[in-house]
């Protein structure tokens, strides 16, 4: 398999350089140059995940990695999740379904594509005797997924710059309190958006970008698009009927992945993109005009974007896989904070596919009430905008008999003040962290300033 950029002036590259590249050289997001078909092996309702894994991503590895190695990274990545299903689907209600992806090391869904990652890395760079600086920013749940996963790769170090005091207490620690020498978090003087800033500046120095071998692990990789389809086809398979997904929603990640489970033929009726009062998705699906505004701070902090860099993918899709077509339309965007697409290309790749629902945090904080009053279950505010979502559209955009399942993204523990807040209960972390909020912190604090940040990196090579 080899892999195109959506910006249609890269050269093509198979899936190793994939893995290290992260973005294109000319700005744009690799696609494989097909969607394969899903082949359904035997017994696949009842295989343990990691192997079904390896078989659903297979063709996008393709000959790039032996086919028995890969299954023993895949078998090792999902070696520490805490529920042996990896990715947990509980009935809830009357066809009403939640997929528990918050069962890995850091509570949050982005371990089931943070985890294969970091194996991949390893196999990788060791085979070619190479070593990367990863550097990324966070809003918070990526710094700590990314750090898991990397913690023991003997040829990666990690550097992850996030807004200082503007991400929760557990977030933070999940970055400040690894002990590993490899990984470094940075609070910077500022937002999350000048954070990225950093991150896009040291990429832009060529110089820079080739002397420290600079990597990306930001939701943008294929790698971690393609490690998040594998849950949904796994779900089908047990729950052994079409369903509509309702996913909670900030860089379109995961439900694009979702969308090419669908491409390799899951029996998925559609979906619904969920949105909290950042709702620039919902906006688009309404009125096939995509129109950026100022980001507002919500309870589903995962959630707070305006500009969802996954989306890349699909409107590459929409123009026909034409990339100059692409490149054009989105380097006005960041221009005009405006995008429409065709009535033609809307019909064709979005009508009954997607619809777009938001949810306020006076809403979120109402479901996750409810559902505690149903049922006595706790679930963090990500999963709350996304079964609320599913609540507004079920019987509404989809059939009320078609089972619809809702992504629960992170663990209540995650989020405890929000959940205490609508349910009076505090959500106990699992026992591997029970001693977070007493544990050592480790971190550095640096100013808003491009020199700092990149002699910062430098440093950090080993
Ligand atoms: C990252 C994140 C999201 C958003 O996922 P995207 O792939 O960016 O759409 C939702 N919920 C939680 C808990 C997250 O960490």
């Amino acid at each position: 398999m080899q892999y195109i950029s959506t910006r249609g002036s890269a050269p093509k590259i198979g899936f190793q350089d994939v893995l290290l590249a992260g973005l294109a050289r000319d700005g744009g997001l690799y696609v494989p140059e097909q969607w394969p078909k899903l082949r359904s092996g035997a017994q696949t309702a009842t295989k343990q995940y990691a192997i079904r894994a390896a078989e659903v991503m297979s063709p996008f590895v393709g000959q790039e990695i032996d086919a028995k190695v890969f299954e023993v990274i895949c078998v090792e990545a999902y070696s520490n999740f805490r529920d042996p299903e990896v990715a947990k689907l509980v009935e809830i209600g009357d066809g009403e379904y939640l997929l528990e992806l918050f069962h890995g090391p850091t509570l949050a869904f982005k371990d089931i594509a943070l985890q294969l990652v970091g194996k991949l890395f390893d196999h990788v760079l060791k085979r070619r005797g190479e070593r990367v600086m990863i550097v990324g920013a966070t809003s918070g749940d990526t710094g700590g997924a990314a750090f898991d996963g990397v913690a023991s790769c003997s040829n990666v170090d990690i550097v992850m710059l996030y807004p200082q005091d503007r991400v929760s207490d557990v977030q933070r620690r999940q970055m400040t309190t690894l002990t590993s020498p490899n990984v470094h978090a940075v609070a910077i003087d500022g937002t999350f958006d000048d954070c990225q800033d950093l991150v896009k500046a040291m990429f832009n120095d060529r110089k820079f970008r080739d002397s420290q071998q600079l990597s990306a692990v930001n939701s943008i990789n294929w790698v971690r698009v393609m490690a998040q389809v594998v849950y949904y086809v796994t779900a089908l398979e047990k729950l052994g009927e079409r369903a509509v997904f309702s996913v909670p929603t900030g860089n379109f990640g995961n439900v694009l992945a979702g969308w090419i489970a669908k491409q390799m033929g899951a029996s998925i009726e559609g979906f619904v993109v969920a949105s909290n009062r950042n709702d620039i998705l919902t906006r688009f699906f309404e009125s096939k005009q995509m129109l950026a505004n100022e980001v507002v701070p919500t309870l589903s902090p995962s959630m707070d974007i305006q500009v969802s860099s996954n989306f890349e993918r699909l409107i590459f899709e929409i123009n026909d896989r034409d990339g100059a077509a692409t490149a054009k339309q989105l380097t006005d965007f960041r221009m005009t904070k405006k995008l429409t697409v065709s009535e033609d290309g809307y019909k064709k790749w979005i009508e009954g596919v997607f619809v777009g629902r938001r949810c306020d945090d006076r809403q979120t904080m109402a479901t996750m009430q409810q559902v505690f009053k149903e049922s006595g279950m706790l679930i963090d505010p990500h999963t709350a905008v996304g079964l609320a979502a599913a609540r507004q559209s079920a019987g509404v955009d989809y059939p009320k008999d078609v089972p619809m399942i809702t992504l629960a993204t992170a663990h209540p523990a995650k989020f405890p003040d929000a959940v205490r807040k609508a349910t009076g209960q505090t959500p106990k972390l699992p026992a591997h962290l029970a001693d977070l909020m007493g544990r050592a912190e480790r971190s550095v604090s640096l100013p808003n300033d491009l020199t700092a940040v990149q002699s910062f990196v430098a440093n950090c090579r080993r």
